[in-house]
């Protein structure tokens, strides 16, 4: 999209960090003390903060870390502690009845609780262990709310649990909740401080905090205390992100935090920060919802773009988490790039909407159709598709983008736009909204499609193109 190589990041000027107590740290120019207020200077202008979250101030020291997760590529799994732990004894013979025909058995879970209230230690243990299996089962099948209040009831019984305290922390990640999932996780550093798994959980949780010093750090640790290679490649791409953004500029705003190369213009990030700011608001009303965190976003040049992400060719903007945009020396924010931003924008509220969940094409779909794009130019060329090669018309459907060539990748795209346009004229964002709450409960795609739209991926496919024909094919 944006395609002309500028000069690396020049070193920045040594200046004052100021940590919050939350850990995280701000670099400033210069930073003085003001009453109740900390007033510090930075290439975009001078900022204050309260006094109150300000824990002290180091003289020195090099800009940290911004960003925010979900890892992309990098799968986030349950703590395999959950699976087996010796501790949970009698685990199997509470499961086996927590779980009756294909679902969790309420009246049974009742039951444990009934027998708890009489104060017997093991009655109470049962109680939550069967919380516990009910949260597992909900987990497995997609279900987090019921998953989370599961395990949030087996924590009434068992405080002190580990790998209860774990699996909570787990779930509010898989929420984007990164900040009450390090509530959980302190917890159970204090029962388990030498576990591997609530060192790797911390990681993640300050990755999504845009924490990448932590994150890096929690993630050495866990890899001293057991060797994985899930944990070895999310530290690996932590460094390489701290490694390229050490040299980068912070700045932030209500909703994100914004990393910049020291060779771009202040004023540049200041006017990116106000035009995210206004998609937010926008993107916000249209979804019904709010992601729950700060979202990171990372300007790059465009060679330090490409070598961070190794992404192809064809990818103009990626958002694995954090909003990566590569940027070209531009003093301000020019129309196509604020089409970039709303784009990457909708993306990271589908990814936390959905809970990762979302397929490419409805991705891809809803992102271009957010940030303006319509199938007036592509219609008759898909028209034309659907009844010469109807396999490429579906293609998109299932399969890695990422693998594809530019061209299968561009039709994909087409596809995946008039798909969405086809579904919003038929049902609105109504509509749109329900398939993504199935998603989010861990529907499979075309079932979540179907039982929205009443249209399998086939049917879909026909339903587009009579749409198409009907709006352009005049
Ligand atoms: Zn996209």
């Amino acid at each position: 999209m944006l395609c002309v190589f500028m000069a690396a990041p020049t070193a920045s000027a040594q200046g004052n960090t100021i940590v919050l107590k939350n850990g995280r740290r701000i670099v400033a120019l210069t930073v003085t003390q003001d009453g109740d207020k900390v007033r510090y200077e930075t290439s975009a202008g001078e900022l204050t903060l309260p006094r109150a979250i300000v824990d002290h101030i180091e003289s020195g020291g090099m800009p940290t870390q911004g960003g925010s997760m979900d890892g992309g590529k990098l799968s986030l799994k349950p703590p395999e502690a959950a699976a087996a732990d010796s501790a949970l004894t009698g685990k199997t013979e509470i499961e086996a009845a927590v779980i009756r025909d294909g679902e969790v058995d309420r009246n049974y879970v009742a039951r444990l609780e009934n027998e708890a209230l009489s104060g017997q230690s093991l009655a109470n243990w049962n109680a939550a262990l069967g919380h516990h299996a009910a949260s597992q089962f909900e987990l497995a099948h997609g279900e987090m709310d019921l998953a989370l209040a599961d395990e949030q009831q087996a924590l009434k019984y068992a405080p002190q649990q580990p790998v209860f305290l774990m699996n909570a922390a787990y779930l509010h990640l898989r929420r984007s909740e990164y900040t009450q999932s390090l509530e959980y996780l302190e917890r159970a550093r204090r029962v388990a401080p030498e576990d591997p798994d609530v060192a790797k959980l911390t990681g993640w949780a300050y990755y999504g905090l845009n924490k990448m010093d932590q994150a890096a750090g929690e993630w050495q640790h866990a890899l001293a205390l057991r060797p994985d290679k899930e944990t070895q490649a999310a530290l690996k791409k932590a460094l390489r992100d701290k490694e390229e953004e050490a040299q980068y500029k912070e700045n932030e705003s209500r909703h994100f935090t914004l990393r910049y190369s020291g060779a771009a213009e202040p004023a540049m990030a200041r006017d990116v920060l106000r035009t995210l700011e206004r998609h937010f608001d926008a993107i916000e009303s249209q979804l019904s919802y709010s992601p729950p965190d700060a979202i990171g976003v990372i300007l790059y040049t465009q060679q330090a773009f490409a070598d961070i992400t190794q992404a192809p060719a064809w990818v103009g903007a990626l958002n694995d988490g954090r909003i990566r945009v590569p940027v070209q020396g531009l003093s301000s924010v020019t129309p196509e790039l604020s089409r970039v931003l709303r784009h990457e924008l909708t993306h990271s509220f589908i990814q936390q909407k959905t809970r990762g969940r979302a397929p490419t094409w409805i991705q891809e779909g809803l992102a271009q159709w957010m940030e303006g794009k319509r199938s007036n130019t592509s219609a008759a060329a898909l028209i034309r598709m659907a009844a010469s090669a109807p396999e490429q018309a579906a293609e998109h459907f299932e399969g890695d983008w990422m693998k594809m060539s530019n061209e299968v990748v561009s039709v994909a795209y087409a596809w995946a736009l008039a798909n969405v346009e086809c579904i919003l004229r038929a049902g609105g964002m109504t509509d749109l909204d329900r398939i993504m709450n199935r998603l989010a409960a861990g529907e499979a795609a075309e079932a979540a499609t179907k039982g929205v739209t009443r249209s399998n991926y086939a049917e879909l496919t026909s339903d587009t193109v009579d749409y198409l024909r009907k709006t352009y094919d005049k």
